[in-house]
């Protein structure tokens, strides 16, 4: 598989054309963002993590029978996924009440759902990925109707398979952002990547956060939490 040239460089990964046009290669950079870009920092060794926690993530999800984008991890940093059309959705799934939840609706923060909710954000940084509902996206043709049933049921049942492992590895799934994308023939699968960029995850016992949260609150640890959360998963993965 040749690596071509750069398509694309966004705030966390760069994607390269292969010379399979169904094929990219993704690559973890270290960079961190948060609050729509104007925090900027970087976190050490954070690329590799992201690269290989998404990776193990995406063929649990995978043997549970839900498709992904992964195809074959090429080196620490860089990962051989499908070539899709992002849906351009944010799919945010959670299970306690945290960050943008419980600021807009005034609940305190780890507050545990009956059942699981689901919410949709626009992917547009000029607009600041808004958050917009099922009608709303249907009339602006984000998605299809059969697209946002299809992205629904994949997003509860990646939730599922999800909270189960971090369980057994002592961190609670409190929420997580997903991304889909069309494959050529239309067909929806998972994409973009599963990390503590794009999760919040929590020690059970202890309710330390050990996730991007650290960065984007300046709590400190950052790099120690990524680490010792990958370790858990590794540990619990084999
Ligand atoms: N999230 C993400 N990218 C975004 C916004 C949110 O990966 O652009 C993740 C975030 O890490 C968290 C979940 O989605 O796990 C819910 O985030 P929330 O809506 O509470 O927003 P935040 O408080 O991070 O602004």
């Amino acid at each position: 598989m040749q690596k071509l040239e750069q398509l694309y460089e966004g705030k966390a990964k760069r994607v390269y054309a292969t010379d399979d046009p169904e094929l990219l290669i993704v690559d973890y950079k270290d960079d961190a963002t948060a609050f729509n870009g104007v925090k900027k920092g970087s976190i050490a060794g954070k690329g590799i993590i992201n690269n290989q926690m998404s990776n193990r993530l995406m063929q649990r999800l995978e043997r549970e029978g839900i498709p992904t984008h992964f195809v074959q991890e090429l080196s620490e940093r860089e990962t051989l996924v499908k070539r899709v059309q992002i849906v351009p959705l944010e799919v945010i799934v959670r299970n306690l009440a945290a960050g943008s939840f419980s600021k807009r609706y005034g609940v305190p923060e780890g507050q545990p759902f009956d059942r699981p909710t689901i919410e949709f954000s626009y992917k547009n940084d000029e607009l600041g990925d808004p958050l917009i509902n099922t009608s709303h996206l249907l009339a602006i043709h984000l998605a299809t109707e059969e697209e946002v049933e299809t992205i629904k049921r994949y997003a509860f049942r990646v939730n599922e398979v999800l909270r189960a492992f971090w369980a057994q590895c002592g961190v609670t799934l409190v929420d997580f952002k997903l991304e889909f994308g069309r494959l050529a023939d239309g067909t929806i699968i998972l994409a973009d990547e599963i990390s503590p960029d794009t999760c919040r995850l929590w020690d059970s016992a202890t309710g330390k956060k050990l996730d991007k949260d650290r960065f984007r609150r300046d709590l400190g640890g950052v790099e120690d939490a990524y680490t010792e959360v990958m370790r858990r998963l590794c540990e619990h993965d084999a």
